[in-house]
């Protein structure tokens, strides 16, 4: 069980997280407060406080990942969320992620692969007062049934861009992604500009674990 204290010392680490993130290019101040308000170290099962607000991604079982810090908000950034927005998560993980989206006023659907990460991460994120809409399933095929989505993101590397997740957004909706092979991925942004035009733009590299299920690896 996750100990849900937050402290003096945490609330300082967090502090030069964020100036470290904020250092390496991110700019949105509404992210920044978010990553600034989180406690990332109770997503953690030991209490390494220096571990949780180290700029890294950390293992959290299943030989899965909490996503590293400047990561989630780059993704977040590039979301550009507005308050109300229905966003879809694919990938729920430790769930640190779904909560900044909370934090940035969203309405999250939040998928999850690994039917373990689920049951943890439903059990153990409303206790933090964080309250997406949790699903088991195979995200790679998105959640087409609270289709369309103002955006989709991404948490794990895909092979391609899966042509589901483009049908689900709304016209003007935009889709992170990480789409590479399984080392290394390039931060894919697609805006869906009408129901057949697309623009696509692409940030340099990073690291997720791999997209599993039927449109992943
Ligand atoms: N967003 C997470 C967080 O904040 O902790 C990061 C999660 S980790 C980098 C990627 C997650 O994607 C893992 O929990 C993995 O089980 C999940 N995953 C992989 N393939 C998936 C799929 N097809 N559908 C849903 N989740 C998937």
């Amino acid at each position: 069980m996750n100990n849900l204290e937050d402290s003096y010392k945490a609330k300082g680490l967090r502090r030069q997280l964020v100036k470290e993130i904020e250092g390496k290019g991110i700019k949105s101040a509404t992210v920044l407060s978010a990553i600034g308000k989180m406690p990332r170290h109770v997503f953690f099962d030991s209490i390494f406080l220096e571990h949780a607000y180290e700029d890294k991604a950390f293992p959290i079982g299943e030989k899965q990942t909490i996503s590293q810090p400047y990561t989630v908000a780059f993704q977040s950034e590039l979301l550009n969320v507005s308050k109300g927005d229905k966003i879809l998560e694919i990938g729920t993980g430790s769930g640190y992620q779904a909560a900044i989206l909370l934090e940035l006023g969203a309405e999250v659907f939040t998928i999850e692969y690994n039917q373990k990460l689920f049951q943890k991460t439903i059990e153990f994120l409303p206790k933090l007062g964080y309250n997406p809409h949790f699903f088991e399933g195979d995200g790679s095929l998105g959640l087409p049934k609270h289709a369309p989505y103002d955006s989709i993101v991404v948490t794990a590397g895909a092979p391609n861009v899966p042509d589901a997740l483009i049908k689900q957004l709304k016209i003007g909706g935009v889709l992170v992604i990480p789409v590479g092979d399984q080392k290394q991925q390039k931060m894919i942004v697609i805006k869906k500009l009408s129901q057949n035009k697309a623009s696509k733009k692409e940030f340099s590299h990073f690291s997720f674990v791999p997209l599993l299920g039927k449109d992943g690896w």
